[in-house]
């Protein structure tokens, strides 16, 4: 039986944060990123603002950060040691622990759109490569020249071995039932050898929900946050803490020094307070509630 949540009386007041992946600092496009990531908390509030739910939202805002070639998921991903794209993606919605992935696949512009359809329309929660390409198929889901998610800005990074700025993004949102939805999305790490899977695909690592306590989804070396489960430790410290702004700095600290590797995190809890914390130069954050009037962007 998954566990009931303790209801407190709805409503409650939506709120939304997305990321734009932890990484180095462009300085130079900053702008960029934060029109970027401005855009999709927007379009993901207009869901959760008009009575959508909170898994319609994450899902909006992360189709946004796909589309944008700026971001390091669909389109804009960054490449494999093969020169090609191979992007993971997942999605949660925490009343029921329901959940949905995919890994490794190549040909879906928006592959948060197809984690969502495994979990709604399949038995599995996790789909890899061509097995995941079929499901699409089947699900009738557009399918693309994956010459088309391959940018000029990537080419140029994998020709010339540049240390990509990593940029893979990420939502958290809360409805006004109360139902908290997380979702990830990313092409990975630059250079990654083909097959290689990471935290962004893999539930309790890259993303979880749980509607009683809260929301996360990760960024940063995924090697490093799968050996710590970081998304579900860190709702951890969110239920013995109680401090969203808190519990994304432990958890942080955790990947640091168990994990041995670099990232960040964005938080969102049950009352619908935001939290974030990064080990890099920049993480890219924008938010939005019932409580603004404008969306936030804090970075
Ligand atoms: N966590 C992602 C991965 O390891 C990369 C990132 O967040 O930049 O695939």
């Amino acid at each position: 039986m998954p566990p009931q949540r303790d209801r407190v009386p709805a409503p409650r007041v939506p709120s939304i944060i997305v990321h734009g992946g932890a990484g180095a600092d462009p300085v130079e496009g900053r702008d960029e990123l934060r029109a970027g990531v401005r855009v999709a908390v927007l379009e993901g509030w207009r869901v959760l603002a008009g009575g959508g739910s909170a898994l319609g939202a994450v899902e909006r805002a992360v189709r946004a950060l796909e589309d944008h070639p700026r971001f390091n998921a669909g389109r804009g991903s960054v490449l494999t040691s093969a020169g090609t794209v191979e992007t993971d993606a997942s999605i949660m919605e925490g009343d029921r622990l329901q959940c949905g992935a995919v890994a490794a696949v190549s040909r879906i512009a928006n592959p948060v759109t197809l984690a969502r359809r495994v979990m709604e329309a399949s038995r599995h929660i996790l789909l890899v490569g061509e097995g995941a390409l079929a499901f699409a198929r089947a699900q009738g889901l557009p399918e693309c020249d994956p010459e088309a998610l391959v940018t000029e800005r990537q080419r140029v990074r994998h020709r010339e071995l540049v240390a990509a700025t990593k940029g893979t993004v990420g939502a958290v949102a809360l409805d006004r039932h109360g139902t908290i939805a997380a979702a990830t999305s990313t092409g990975g790490l630059a250079g990654k050898l083909p097959g290689r899977v990471g935290d962004s695909a893999l539930i309790g690592c890259g993303t979880y929900a749980e509607s009683s306590t809260g929301g996360v989804s990760c960024t940063g070396d995924g090697e490093a946050i799968i050996r710590v489960v970081l998304a579900r430790r860190a709702l951890d410290y969110l239920q013995q803490a109680d401090d969203a702004d808190y519990a994304a700095r432990v958890a942080v600290d955790l990947l640091v020094e168990e994990g041995r590797g670099h990232g960040g995190l964005i938080l969102l809890d049950w009352r619908g307070r935001t939290g974030w914390a990064h080990s890099t130069p920049l993480m890219p954050v924008a938010l939005m509630s019932a409580a603004f009037t404008e969306p936030r962007v804090p970075f």
